[in-house]
């Protein structure tokens, strides 16, 4: 028995107008994403093109999105999703240290602008990380770094700090950094992550640093990291016009599926991701094949 019929992972335009069907449709569902919704949409000026809301700008589409979402009862829960595991009756997302089950996932994450570093890929579970909540319990004794995008990291950094012997720390935005005095703070630009079968050094540009661990910490992370074998057009997830993936229960809406990157596209794709979801579930909930 899954914990939730749907988990919609992301809080932009895509995952709020999925959540509001499925909701509207009377399902379980779980909003994993930010509390300040998506900053493609605070930080917009003006929006000419949002059908009845001519001249709206990002900070008055936020509170539109919030009147909705609050007079329906459907809450954001502020947490990132780690991992998403195909369990084949079902799936499983991790979340720091949750894990939920579930019927269906709508995939709504948007478009990864960050490059990855040069040896990323390689070395992903083989010492790279996107979560230290869910990884510093394997550090103990030994040296990490975190790559943060985001001063909401410095808490990961802090955590991770519990654990490991020696914690680095960079930080790719301005402004000040409030970590732990143990956590080195280096402002520096990191180029490249060696090692022969796991990670053994960054390279930045200022030189060579020994560690065990890089934990990078992104608003975003590649749909293909996040789940094991999902089919992608070049960055973009691929979908069909029901917004389904190549595994079963999963479907992906808005900037994640490809262009044109605009709110209303990502707003319908998101009410088609969760009455496709809603089939799916209906369909399994009757014995029937799905
Ligand atoms: C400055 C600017 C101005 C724009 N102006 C316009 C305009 O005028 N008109 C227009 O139509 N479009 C405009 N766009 C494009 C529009 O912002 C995007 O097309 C739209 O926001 C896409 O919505 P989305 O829901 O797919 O993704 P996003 O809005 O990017 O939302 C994705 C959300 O998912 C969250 N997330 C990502 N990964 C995870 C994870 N693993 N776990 C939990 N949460 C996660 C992110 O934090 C983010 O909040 C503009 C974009 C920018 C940057």
């Amino acid at each position: 028995m899954s914990d939730y019929d749907i988990v919609i992972i992301g809080s932009g335009p895509a995952a709020i107008s999925a959540a509001i069907t499925a909701k509207i449709r009377k399902k379980n569902i779980l909003v994993l994403g930010q509390k300040d919704l998506s900053p493609k949409v605070a930080k917009s000026h003006t929006i000419h093109n949002y059908p009845g809301l001519p001249e709206i700008d990002g900070p008055g589409l936020a509170k539109a999105f919030w009147d909705h979402l609050d007079n329906l009862g459907i809450e954001i829960t502020d947490a990132h999703a780690n991992m998403i595991y195909d369990m084949g009756d079902f799936l499983a997302v991790q979340s720091g240290q949750n894990m939920y089950q579930t019927d269906t996932v709508i995939l709504a994450t948007g478009v990864v602008s960050e490059k990855h570093f040069k040896g990323e890929d390689e070395h992903l579970g083989k010492g790279v990380s996107y979560c230290a909540t869910c990884d510093a319990a394997l550090y103990p004794g030994k040296t990490a770094v975190v790559i943060a995008h985001d001063p909401k990291e410095e808490a990961e950094a802090d955590f991770l700090a519990e654990y490991a012997k020696k914690v680095y720390y960079i930080p790719m935005y301005e402004g000040e950094v409030h970590v732990k005095d143990s956590i080195e703070v280096l402002h520096t630009t990191p180029l490249d992550i060696v090692g022969e079968d796991k990670v053994e050094a960054l390279e930045t540009e200022d030189g060579h640093l020994e560690v065990d661990g890089i934990f990078i910490l992104r608003e975003s992370v590649a749909p293909d990291h996040l789940i094991k074998g999902i089919e992608m057009d070049n960055n973009h997830v691929k979908v069909d016009r029901n917004m389904a993936t190549n595994i079963k229960g999963l479907f992906a809406c808005g900037d994640v599926t490809g262009t044109p990157y605009q709110y209303v596209k990502a707003a319908g794709e998101g009410n088609v991701a969760a009455l496709s979801a809603v089939t799916y579930i209906d369909t399994k909930k009757r014995g029937e094949t799905v």
